[in-house]
């Protein structure tokens, strides 16, 4: 319906007509011209993760005709990709897309707002954000960071990353150098392996040198387009770092509060809308990329039950020693914890059988 149209129809009665003329000047006085600058943590050639940001731009400005403006800069344009929240929080840009996963060193209570090992899934995470009070959680922490955070995206469930050699128990792990970011690496330490930090471009000339042995990086889609199979072809899952992290836009807080609550409603609504977008783009894109990768000669190969055991013990006693000392990191892993124990229950009913029925007939080419 055009305007023209939609005004006609609302002045059929007297008191519509009066209506729409009082609320006419009110709409275009609260609706100024407002341009932000929002850094990526991600470059464009991650172009699923990226393009959230470009979709939630677009969304906002086809909801506002145009007046409220997001320009989605890549990592390293204004911001180094990995300080792109240091410069939001410091005012430097408006906003930035990011993993707030990056930022733990400063609190590890950043990372909740990602994911961390053994976390919840995708459809978990996004029930816990929308419905169990977790973006307001996370707001309570992340507002005396300056920052206020919009769930925007998601990669789904990661894989566990490429090896030049096989991983048959624990053993395997004891020295091994491995490519693996933030704060999973802590986590991972514990079982005997050295975590590298080492930026996506220069992964896989690590690996070819043998400088390290193993590397992760996202799942098929991505992985591929930087050839790991060439090099290290034993290809792990699941990654139990990542289940299901999300992505955020980070708005300072300042910027935030001086926002019309009418753009205020179109970010958070665009921010959900891309976060669930960007789920939907790698579930159509994995499937060919595993199949492609695998036809190029990576061997799929399960985490070994000892080193998934082993590991999830290692991530409870990290979560307990930060949680002795650290009382926003303890009330929200507490809030996530309390969900992930109900979720499991309903999705061994749900989903699992569902899901493993079907498995089961594509296993048997019947799909
Ligand atoms: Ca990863």
């Amino acid at each position: 319906m055009d305007r023209r149209s939609f005004l006609t129809k609302a002045s059929v009665g007297g008191v519509a007509a009066g209506a729409v003329a009082l609320a006419a000047p009110a709409i275009a006085q609260e609706s100024p011209t407002v341009t932000w600058r929002v850094t990526s943590s991600f470059p464009k050639s991650l172009d699923t993760i990226f393009g959230a940001a470009e979709t939630m731009s677009k969304y906002v400005s086809e909801s506002t005709d145009g007046k409220f403006q997001l320009q989605i800069f890549p990592a390293g344009e204004l911001v180094p990709g990995l300080e792109a929240a240091d410069a939001v929080s410091a005012g430097t840009v408006e906003a930035c897309h990011t993993a707030s996963y990056y930022y733990w060193g400063k609190d590890p209570t950043y990372a909740l707002g990602t994911t961390v090992p053994f976390g919840l899934n995708y459809r978990q995470m996004n029930a816990w954000l929308y419905h169990g009070g977790g973006i307001d959680l996370m707001n309570e922490f992340f507002h005396t960071q300056n920052l206020h955070y919009l769930p925007c995206g998601n990669t789904g469930v990661q894989m566990g990353g490429w090896y030049r050699k096989e991983i048959n128990s624990l053993a395997d792990l004891q020295g091994l150098k491995m490519r693996i970011g933030g704060f999973a690496g802590k986590i991972i330490e514990k079982l005997g392996v050295v975590p590298q930090q080492i930026a996506g471009g220069d992964i896989y000339p690590s690996l070819e040198k043998g400088t390290i042995d193993a590397a992760e990086w996202v799942g098929p889609y991505d992985d591929e387009k930087l050839g790991f199979y060439k090099v290290a072809p034993y290809y792990y899952y699941p990654g139990w770092w990542e289940g299901g992290p999300t992505l955020s836009t980070m708005v300072n807080l300042a910027k935030w509060n001086e926002l019309p609550k009418a753009y205020q409603g179109v970010l958070a609504t665009a921010c959900e809308a891309s976060n669930s977008n960007m789920m939907a783009n790698y579930d159509y894109k994995n499937p060919t990329a595993l199949k492609s990768l695998v036809a190029n000669g990576a061997q799929l190969r399960p985490f070994p039950q000892d080193v998934l055991s082993a590991a999830f013990d290692a991530a409870n006693a990290t979560y307990a020693e930060i949680s002795a000392t650290n009382a926003a990191f303890k009330k929200i892993h507490d809030s996530q914890s309390a969900f992930k124990k109900d979720a499991y229950l309903w999705a061994q009913i749900s989903e699992y059988n569902y899901d493993v029925f079907m498995m089961s007939q594509q296993q048997a080419g019947k799909l």
